[in-house]
């Protein structure tokens, strides 16, 4: 029997009053984005406040700090089992983020970027950037200086932000990363634009009954394996997958009627997400290693189901005649094979969100430039409309007739995410290498065909969701075919599937 570390057990009472604290908060949220009654927030925004510092302090505190360091003594490491081990290394990374911050700073800041996205969303509306740059300028400068509280000697404040989302990823690996997928994806891009009249799709913006597209996405969303008993399926402006645990993992889906594949690939996509949170392991649900290993690693899983298996030939056989059985009238005539050819196609355009797999990674190496040059101090803030509209220009073609279409139409910055799209480009590459290595060990497409994705999801499962964030990105590919990331696979995924597509 294996005696529990005393210290360990002394911790894990504030581990589960943080967990219960978060499940609350994130119950909160999740009705907001979905049932709340658009005046709630007003007066449900005080409990949220509340709830939320109790939360920072329940995990934050000297009390966790000791136990903490403790617990990084060897002697006590000794009596710790993997996860446990895994625990207090993650409890330890979010504290060094955390502590140098001076307190009335970092409320300053919550503040700053609580108040921020409704201020985007009104200068989004007015396509009228100067309003929003003044906020954007304060949230890059204490970005900047919190960054600078825990640099490290030689290393750049943009490299701790990329390093925050991803573990072990830094400027100089993106630079290589992502020149080689500038440097293939620009070229071919221009090739596919020549013959973008080749592929139509003129079926998908007819009007699809959304009652309709909602049982089509149930069922395709159990397909791909989503289990209700463990999960629910809501409605939101934006899609999004949240969790409370492993027995209670949800995901909203929206539905355009003039637009086929939207809800589609959406519900998929965030399917991905669901099982990789459905399928951590029991042993660590309830923890903070108890949710997928980081950004781009969840996003690999997400962008796996909704681009590898779900804009797949054989992923559509079983289920095509469904599809058409649903929209008869609207889908006579297409065929298959049209179909595929439709979900597929590559059009440059200057949303990102609706950007297809080719056009994706140009969308995320443009935010990642203009984030470095700002943090390298290159570019001012009102310089950022014009650097924008150039980069889209040289590695689209296409230009924003206003800033709402273009500096303005994430989010993210206003949020103070800062360092984090790189994640998107990751995880789309990460995908590429799983499909690659799955492919060379089982019969993929077979199973795809007889419309039998258990074993996929099954292998999922052993080599990545199962460890929740007990390993990061590069130990999990490690574990599962012995080379960490590696953006070759990507640009041989996005070459071959373009060039056939197309017949270059
Ligand atoms: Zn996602």
């Amino acid at each position: 029997m294996i005696i529990m570390s005393e210290t360990y057990l002394k911790l894990m009472k504030y581990l589960d009053k943080s967990i219960a604290l978060e499940t609350a908060l994130v119950l909160l949220q999740w009705d907001s984005e979905t049932l709340a009654p658009e005046k709630s927030m007003e007066l449900t925004a005080k409990s949220i406040g509340i709830l939320s510092s109790e939360y920072y302090s329940s995990l934050i505190n000297e009390d966790v700090k000791s136990l903490l360091d403790k617990l990084s003594e060897e002697k006590e490491q000794e009596q710790l089992d993997f996860n446990q081990k895994a625990i207090v290394k993650k409890l330890k990374k979010t504290f060094e983020e955390m502590e140098h911050i001076p307190p009335e700073e970092y409320q300053t800041y919550q503040e700053l970027i609580a108040k921020a996205p409704g201020i985007w969303a009104k200068a989004k509306q007015e396509h009228l950037f100067s309003m929003f740059s003044p906020y954007l300028e304060e949230i890059m400068e204490y970005n900047k200086k919190f960054a600078s509280y825990r640099v490290k000697e030689g290393q750049n404040l943009y490299d701790v932000l990329l390093n925050d989302y991803e573990e072990g990823f830094n400027t100089k690996e993106l630079d290589i990363f992502f020149d080689k997928v500038k440097s293939s994806i620009v070229p071919l891009l221009k090739e596919v634009v020549k013959k973008n009249d080749m592929i139509k799709k003129e079926y998908n913006y007819q009007s699809f009954d959304t009652e309709k597209q909602k049982e089509f996405c149930n069922f395709i969303s159990q397909y791909v394996g989503f289990d209700l008993s463990r999960g629910v399926i809501a409605e939101s402006a934006h899609p999004f997958t949240t969790k409370l645990h492993n027995q209670d993992v949800r995901i909203t889906n929206h539905f355009l009627e003039h637009n086929l594949e939207s809800a589609i690939f959406s519900v998929i996509h965030e399917t991905g997400h669901a099982l990789y949170e459905m399928n951590v392991d029991s042993a660590i649900t309830l923890s903070p290693v108890g949710t997928g290993a980081s950004m781009g690693m969840h996003e690999s899983q997400s962008r796996f189901f909704e681009n590898i298996i779900g804009r797949s030939k054989s992923f559509w056989i079983p289920i095509f005649s469904k599809l058409k059985d649903t929209f008869p009238e609207q889908l006579k005539d297409v065929t298959l094979d049209s179909f595929i050819k439709g979900i597929n196609k590559s059009v440059p355009s200057l949303i990102r969100t609706e950007a297809d797999e080719l056009t994706y990674s140009l969308h995320i190496i443009i935010r990642y430039e203009i984030e470095k040059m700002i943090f390298a101090g290159e570019a001012n803030i009102s310089e950022l409309p014009d650097i924008w509209n150039q980069k889209y220009k040289e590695y689209l073609g296409v230009v924003p007739p206003s800033d709402s279409e273009g500096i303005l139409q994430d989010i993210h910055w206003a949020c103070g995410n800062i360092g984090y799209f790189p994640s998107y480009a990751i995880g789309s590459a990460i995908a590429a290498q799983i499909y690659y290595h799955m492919e060379s060990i089982m019969p993929f497409h077979s199973y795809l065909e007889e419309g039998n994705l258990a074993p996929i999801r099954e292998y999922l499962k052993e080599h990545i969701h199962k460890y929740g964030a007990s390993k990061n990105t590069n130990e999990l590919l490690m574990g599962m075919m012995k080379e960490p990331l590696n953006a070759d696979y990507y640009v041989r995924y996005l070459t071959e599937k373009y060039t056939k597509l197309y017949e270059l």
